[in-house]
C-alpha cells in the first residue's frame, strides 16, 4: 500500500487555498534578514516542495522576486489582499 501525505492550507482571507502531495524536500530553520523580516522573529521555518507537489486550488497569486542578503534568488507567490 502507498503512503500518501496531504496537506492543505491557505491565506488569512481565505481567498488563496492549496495543497501539497508527498513529504517536503527540505525542512529548514533560515535565520537570513529576509526571514528574520518576514516572520518579525530571530528565524523562519521553511517547508520545500517540488512545483508538481503543489496545487492551487482556490485564488490568484501575485510573484514577487527579490535577491536575499546572501545573494540568493527568491521568487514568493502570496495572496495580493492579505
Ligand atoms: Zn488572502
Ligand atoms: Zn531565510
Amino acid at each position: 500500500m502507498s503512503e500518501k501525505e496531504l496537506h492543505s492550507g491557505g491565506c488569512s482571507c481565505g481567498a488563496v487555498r492549496y495543497e501539497t502531495h508527498g513529504k517536503p524536500t527540505r525542512v529548514a530553520v533560515c535565520h537570513c534578514r529576509y526571514c528574520q523580516t518576514r516572520t518579525g522573529s530571530a528565524f523562519g521555518m521553511n517547508v520545500y516542495f517540488e512545483d508538481s507537489q503543489i496545487q492551487i486550488t482556490s485564488g490568484e497569486l501575485k510573484d514577487y522576486s527579490f535577491l536575499n542578503n546572501a545573494k540568493r534568488q527568491f521568487r514568493n507567490r502570496f495572496c495580493p489582499n492579505c
